[in-house]
């Protein structure tokens, strides 16, 4: 199942979308998103949450 995340969602003014196969392979991607471009740390456990809510 193809799930989709957007930056829009979490409430940030960004266009980035990214689409992945698994979680796993979702979370790299958008960790490393937020990280460079957003600097937030996404070890923080209230980042990942609401990382995996925003997760669709
Ligand atoms: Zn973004």
């Amino acid at each position: 199942m193809v799930k989709t995340f957007r930056c829009v969602d979490l409430g940030l003014p960004c266009q980035f979308e990214m689409r992945a196969e698994g979680e796993m392979e979702m979370m790299k991607g958008i960790e490393g998103h937020i990280r460079t471009i957003h600097a937030m740390n996404p070890e923080l456990p209230e980042v990942r949450e609401k990382l995996k809510k925003a997760i669709k």
